[in-house]
């Protein structure tokens, strides 16, 4: 460890001008990757990932801030004198050449002597397990195949950094999630940072070390998996990664009330609030709710089969007459964002492990 961050945003902006119009695609984000690390921008689609990652490549020049790789300031440095690789979702092959000239391409074209070249590229080509298909061409080859070729060209150069821009976009899912247990894989054998965009939650969660959510951009949080999923910051992040049940309301003495005796323990917390629980922390019970639980009163309304466990959507009672309870033991609060309280009308999702058959 050198203590030097491999890639160092600062307070970017980037600015368009498009018909007369000044469009913000990115409003200000500041963030650092450690060097090895394996580091995701997640969101919804416009909200400024590619821009971000296109500025650190050196293909968009910021607007307004730095970019430092490995300390260094190359916010007006050319792509081509950066020490970064990027692949796209599109990834391009050279169609007439086979895999082994595809890999080899770049280490031609910087004259590298040619014992170096068979060596180099026999070693990616093994770490990507396509030895033994050297000779194949592009279009011989199945869609993760395609893509283990065109990121073996990547790093056979081996840059410090290696920018991804939703490369498996193009998978069907079965074959992304392989092929996303595989890139971890490769990025730790050859450890290398990984930057990675991605819309894709479970693809961020599965493969980050840590993931930058962004929104409308700017980053709304930057954390580790389980701290975004356990802790959202923001109601947006609540709801971007996993599904969240979302309360709000005017808390006093440390409880949110709800219709039909229904409460949420929010201590510490008075005023405006917005609860955030998820399904699998949720019970369903018929009982009285101990003491010091939260609780609300609602009515089964669906209840679907989704093998491992059963999703039952539950209409919150905004009166009497309800007859089934859920009492939520683990929750994390936000300040509201000025929505209104739970009432009539609203459902939460419960999650229930279905058994093992005895
Ligand atoms: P996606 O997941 O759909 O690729 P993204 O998060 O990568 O989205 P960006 O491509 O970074 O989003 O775009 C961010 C915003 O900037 C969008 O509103 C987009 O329309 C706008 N934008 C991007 N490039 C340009 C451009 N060259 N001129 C004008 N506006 C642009």
């Amino acid at each position: 460890m050198t203590g030097l961050s491999a890639i160092e945003l600062e307070d970017v902006v980037k600015e368009y001008h498009s018909h007369g119009e000044v469009v913000q695609a990115v409003k200000g984000v500041t963030l650092d990757v450690a060097e090895g690390e394996f580091f995701s921008l997640l969101g919804p689609s416009g909200c400024g990932k590619t821009t971000t990652m296109r500025m650190v490549a050196g293909f968009e020049a910021p607007t307004k801030g730095l970019v430092r790789l490995r300390g260094q300031d190359v916010t007006n440095v050319p792509p081509n004198r950066r020490d970064v690789n990027m692949v796209f979702q599109s990834y391009a092959l050279f169609p007439h050449m086979s895999v082994w000239d595809n890999v080899a391409f770049g280490l031609k074209q910087r004259r590298t002597p040619q014992e170096e070249v068979r060596r180099r590229v026999g070693e990616m080509l093994e770490i990507v397990d396509l030895t033994g298909r050297e000779k194949r061409m592009p279009r011989e080859l199945s869609g993760g195949q395609q893509q283990r070729v065109a990121l073996a060209r990547a790093l056979v150069n081996r840059p410090r950094a290696l920018l991804l821009d939703e490369p498996l976009g193009a998978l069907d899912l079965k074959l992304r999630q392989a092929m996303q247990i595989e890139l971890k894989r490769i990025q730790r054998e050859v450890g290398i940072t990984f930057v990675y965009v991605t819309h894709d939650q479970n693809e961020a969660l599965t493969m980050s070390d840590r993931i930058a959510v962004m929104n409308d951009g700017l980053v709304e949080q930057l954390a580790g998996p389980r701290e975004l999923y356990e802790r959202p910051a923001t109601v947006f992040v609540a709801g971007f990664i996993g599904t969240s049940n979302l309360l709000a309301g005017a808390a006093t003495g440390g409880e949110l009330r709800l219709g039909g005796g229904g409460r949420v323990l929010v201590p510490g917390h008075d005023g405006d609030v917005t609860v955030t629980v998820r399904p699998e922390k949720i019970t369903i019970g018929t009982d009285e709710p101990a003491q010091g639980l939260s609780a609300v009163r609602g009515t089964v309304a669906e209840v679907v089969y989704l093998g491992t466990y059963n999703s039952y959507t539950v209409s919150l009672a905004d009166g009497a007459g309800a007859t089934e309870r859920s009492e939520g033991a683990d929750q994390t609060q936000h300040h509201s964002d000025g929505r209104s309280a739970a009432r009539g009308g609203t459902t939460i999702t419960v999650f229930q492990q279905n058994a093992v058959d005895a």
